[in-house]
């Protein structure tokens, strides 16, 4: 069971958490649950680096954001010792998380869940602090933001645990954030391909990685509300969902930025080098375009899209390069967004995308990018032009209310209850 920040934002919220989390071990299953950040806590220990340095080193920024989920732990264990069970907290090191070097975006490299196991065995309830894990340097390192996600999933893999799921604060994976589509339909089954292009393209519901590690490991996510007791939607194979909807959401970010070098030399391995250089300053690109100049040896432009938050990085990595190349200009523009419509669907059917822009244009919003995979179609649009985009989508595509997609219709709140 994980539950976000939401989910634990104040002493009443525990609460509710730790109660659920021990209603869980009365009927009867082993508990581990992992926590992450009280409210806005992470937010408020990253501006608290900054106050203090422009440029806060990676180590030390990961010593302090991993507090944030400790403080929850702690708490939801005297909670839950309160209420007559017995509870420990554990450090994402103590609960045998072993991450790469990668400090503030770490990856799971291995779960050692011995000491989880023997908690278990003695009868424990186990909480586990999300979003960070101990470095083969032995340091604290964090999984990036929303990475508790990837923590429960890990742990539910390592465990063999029946599900992992993931308590929020919307009632499960919506065609579109309800935040922004008030209509939004909750979906009853996702496959992991489609979660997979939905969270890379910014429905942050669940973080990328937790959905990848899910079907590389074949977890079972559900992902449902702390609040009510509904069931909410299940990730799963693809063979394991029924329908094939040509569109399944509308998803969106706003915390794009644009990268745009003109005056390339035309020349062979350029491109390779400018990316290779972005991605050892650890720069996630995302779309990318060229074109080629219509004649042989002139120069030629080219775009890409980065996170908003990594544009600092992918600057110093090009102002070395930009001189060494011979590249004329190099221009960014940090308020981009993306809107992406994901379904499984798409594959067999042309014609959405003509559809989708003919939508955006009808709207007056101007595409400025493109890209496309077999189940996904993303435009890049002005950062302002984002929520007006997800909505003339959402409606075109009837996403809404009356769409033709049966909600699950097994309606149980755990697959099976171990015995
Ligand atoms: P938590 O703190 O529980 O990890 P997050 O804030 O990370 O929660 O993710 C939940 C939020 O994701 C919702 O409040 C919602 O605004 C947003 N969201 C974006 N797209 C979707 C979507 N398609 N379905 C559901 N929620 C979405
Ligand atoms: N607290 C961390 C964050 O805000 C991790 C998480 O919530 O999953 O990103
Ligand atoms: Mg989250």
């Amino acid at each position: 069971m994980k539950f976000g920040g939401t989910s634990v934002a104040d002493a009443e919220r525990v609460r509710r958490a730790a109660g659920r989390i021990v209603q869980a071990k009365e009927e009867g299953c082993r508990v581990v649950a992992v926590l992450s950040a009280r409210g806005k806590t992470t937010d408020a220990l990253v501006s608290m680096a900054y106050e203090v340095s422009e440029r806060p080193q990676p180590r030390e920024m990961d010593m302090l954001l991993s507090t944030g989920e400790r403080i929850s732990c702690a708490l939801a264990a005297m909670v839950i010792n309160d209420l007559g069970h017995e509870a420990i907290s554990l450090t994402g090191s103590q609960a045998g998380i072993v991450t790469d070097n990668s400090h503030t975006k770490a990856r799971i490299l291995d779960v050692r869940a011995d000491r989880i196991n023997a908690a278990l065995e003695d009868g424990k309830i186990v909480l586990v602090a999300g979003f960070q894990g101990v470095s083969t340097d032995a340091d604290v390192t964090t999984l990036g933001r929303g990475g508790s996600d990837t923590t429960a999933v890990a742990l539910a893999a390592a465990l063999g645990a029946d599900a992992c799921e993931i308590y929020t604060d919307v009632a499960g994976v919506f065609s579109a954030d309800p935040r922004i589509v008030p209509e939004a339909r909750k979906l009853g089954f996702v496959s992991f391909e489609e979660m997979l292009e939905m969270s890379a393209s910014g429905a942050k519901v669940l973080q990328l990685r937790s959905v990848e590690y899910a079907r590389n490991h074949g977890v079972p996510i559900h992902c449902r509300s702390s609040f009510e007791d509904q069931p909410g939607t299940w990730v799963l194979s693809e063979e394991e969902t029924m329908e094939r909807p040509l569109v399944t959401a509308v998803t969106h970010s706003t915390e794009e930025a644009r990268v745009t070098l003109t005056g390339v030399p035309d020349e062979p391995g350029v491109a390779g080098r400018v990316m290779t250089a972005l991605a050892e300053a650890n720069v996630n690109v995302d779309m990318i375009i060229q074109n080629e100049p219509e004649t042989e040896g002139r120069e030629a432009d080219m775009s890409f899209t980065v996170p908003r938050d990594d544009l600092p990085g992918a600057d110093d990595a090009l102002a070395a390069l930009r001189a060494e190349l011979g590249i004329a200009d190099v221009a960014t523009d940090a308020r981009m967004g993306k809107v992406s419509l994901v379904g499984a669907g798409m594959r067999s059917y042309p014609g959405v995308a003509a559809k989708a822009f003919s939508v955006l244009g009808d709207a007056g919003i101007n595409i400025e990018m493109i890209s496309t995979s077999p189940i996904k179609i993303s435009v890049v649009v002005r950062e302002d032009d984002v929520a007006e985009a997800v909505r003339a989508l959402h409606t075109a595509f009837q996403l809404g209310a009356d769409a033709v997609r049966p909600e699950d219709p097994r309606g149980i709140h755990r697959p099976t209850v171990a015995s």
